[in-house]
């Protein structure tokens, strides 16, 4: 739908989500009537303020659920036909024209679920990847219907009819994107995904420019560097901030500190290593797989991360193994009858998988376990009971718990872990900037108003000398 611009001059933003909380960003960006949505995610914050395990919003009421406790903001003309007639409205007509996602994380990414099948997506071809591995090792829950979706409500019968596909057009690093009148560029960022993008929007006021999630201290650094200088040349009238961790003023993190640390920790080790970290950040297997080849040992990986590393294989511009590269195995899980026959996978994800000649089930790895270091979830820690790593090590490549329930499970975890006389090793580095490199960051791209999100703290800017917005929701600011 092409519309022809007007001399009325206008920008405006608004924000819904991602403000004073971690994520769930959502930013409508209107210029001469065009409108497109910056992210559209999931606040996992707004979430457990209601929800929690067994208390979930109900699928059976549609849409209803998530717009009545405001996890989703009430915008016409942006939902699914299928979920706003269910919810007893009348179809709405489309009335944004894209939304650009800058990576695959669910609190950018996940409440694209809800919207409209003619609202395209724009985002970089590894996040489209990465959204493919998601998709493939997840059950179907309208959380997570981001590449495609059932039409609700689903009656009996109806189960096996085709999801229907959502409209995505992929992009790389320096490419141009004309969406009506506005131009985009989006530049790779480094972050804790790979396939992470910044963007500079070209409205009729000027550029605007988003950061999505990035960080200076990661291993390709320079890929911030080159998202800085075109944005710093782009002489930006607007940014739109991340500041996750605007508090913390220095920090000396490093991928590579992560691998010495972690390879001086399982060098000395003579039992079975354990490490967990998110299969979502490649730079992080890249440093345990390197471990694994470094000391001769086995990486034993799960069904599901396999996913995610056939996607990551099969990116050019991504430097990985294949799943069935001689230094990997997949570790077999029990399910059904427990005796491993081919009968008790029904999920097709490990199914299609269970003819590959690197499967390995825990009996194998307790016979020799100095040989291996298995990537092993807290979701999957009884698995403990037949990997017996009594006396070995356990390295936690994650964050540090920063909320109460995320306390709750890591109080869980280290019951695991001591129980299992695990030496626990805490080894990390994070996705994000941290405040003295953003302070940096900011006062180089040097935009004449900055808007901070994705924050608890957003009053951590002031300190910047510069014009700062601390945003409301759903409030429209002109630019
Ligand atoms: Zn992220």
């Amino acid at each position: 739908m092409l519309k022809i611009s007007t001399v009325i001059k206008l920008v405006n933003l608004r924000f819904y989500g991602g403000i004073k909380e971690i994520g769930g960003n959502k930013i409508l960006l209107e210029d001469n009537g065009t409108k497109i949505f910056l992210d559209f995610g999931m606040s996992f914050n707004r979430r457990e303020k209601f929800f929690e395990e067994f208390l979930t919003p109900r699928s059976a009421n549609g849409i209803g659920d998530f717009l009545t406790t405001n996890l989703i903001p009430d915008i016409p003309g942006i939902y699914r036909d299928d979920l706003i007639t269910h919810f007893g409205r009348k179809p709405e007509e489309v009335d944004v024209q894209a939304v650009l996602l800058s990576h695959a994380h669910a609190d950018h990414a996940n409440y694209i679920s809800f919207l409209h099948k003619d609202i395209p997506i724009y985002c970089g071809k590894t996040c489209k990847y990465i959204l493919e591995a998601i998709d493939e090792q997840s059950q179907r829950n309208m959380e997570n219907e981001v590449l495609n979706y059932k039409e609700r409500p689903i009656f009996k019968g109806e189960y096996k009819n085709p999801p229907i596909e959502r409209a995505f057009n992929t992009f790389r690093t320096g490419d141009k994107i004309k969406i009506d009148s506005i131009e985009i560029e989006p530049i790779h960022v480094d972050h804790s995904v790979p396939g992470a993008y910044g963007f500079i929007i070209y409205t009729s006021e000027g550029p605007v420019v988003y950061t999505g999630d990035l960080r200076m201290h990661g291993a390709h650094a320079n890929m911030t560097d080159d998202f800085i200088n075109a944005s710093k040349e782009a002489k930006p009238i607007a940014m739109i901030s991340e500041g996750t961790r605007i508090d913390i003023d220095k920090s000396d993190e490093s991928e590579d500190t992560v691998y010495k640390e972690s390879k001086n920790e399982i060098k000395e080790n003579k039992k079975l290593s354990i490490v967990d970290f998110n299969f979502k950040d490649v730079d992080r297997f890249t440093t345990f797989y390197k471990i694994a080849k470094d000391l001769e040992k086995t990486l034993v990986i799960s069904f599901k991360h396999a996913c995610y590393l056939e996607k990551y294989h099969k990116d050019k511009k991504i430097q990985s193994p294949d799943s069935k590269d001689e230094n990997i195995q997949i570790l077999k899980p029990k399910r059904l009858t427990g005796t491993y026959i081919d009968d008790d996978y029904t999920d097709w994800y490990i199914k299609k998988r269970l003819n590959y000649p690197n499967i390995i089930t825990a009996n194998d790895i307790v016979k020799n376990p100095n040989q291996y270091m298995v990537v092993l979830n807290f979701w999957y820690f009884n698995m403990f009971v037949d990997l017996k790593p009594n006396g070995g090590k356990y390295i936690h490549s994650l964050s540090e718990p920063f909320n109460e329930e995320m306390e709750i499970s890591y109080n869980r975890m280290m019951n695991w872990i001591n129980y299992f006389k695990l030496n626990f090793v805490q080894s990390h580095c994070s996705g994000h900037i941290y405040g003295g490199n953003l302070i940096k960051l900011i006062e180089n791209i040097n935009p004449k108003v900055i808007y901070p999100i994705h924050t608890e703290k957003p009053g951590n800017f002031k300190k910047l000398n510069m014009k700062t917005v601390i945003v409301k929701e759903g409030k429209t600011y002109k630019i």
